[in-house]
């Protein structure tokens, strides 16, 4: 079952072909803490924009995440990521998209269960 969700405005929609993760990831990094995103992880090959790439790219501190937004509306939308392992690990080559479950149609990310990643601590 297919995951479709766009931004407040629609420039950015997108499909994951997977099923809703029983737990979102609620991060704690400064930035995580301020943009409010609830993240379901994919791989790579299972997120689709079904709309014209036209999204800006945020980068921090070591700039290896590319956090992707709506110029337009302003939404969070999804973070690029090196596939960390929980302890900050990473093998150099996995990568992993964190989709904001915020976005998605007919699902209040509010009422899904969450893991907290302690991000804060983390990078
Ligand atoms: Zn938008």
């Amino acid at each position: 079952m297919a995951i479709t969700g766009s931004c407040h405005c629609g420039k950015t929609a997108f499909r994951i072909d997977a099923d809703i993760p029983a737990q979102l990831t609620r991060c704690t990094c400064s930035l995580c803490a301020k943009r409010g995103a609830l993240l379901a992880y994919c791989e790579p090959a299972q997120f689709h924009l079904t709309t014209p790439a036209a999204d800006a790219v945020y980068r921090w501190q070591t700039r290896q995440v590319a956090h992707h937004f709506c110029p337009v509306c302003g939404c969070a939308t999804y973070s690029d990521s090196p596939a960390f392992e929980p302890d900050g690990k990473w093998d150099g080559v996995t990568r992993r998209i964190g989709v904001n479950a915020r976005l998605f149609d007919d699902f209040d990310a509010a009422l899904a269960p969450t893991v907290v990643i302690d991000g804060k601590h983390l990078w």
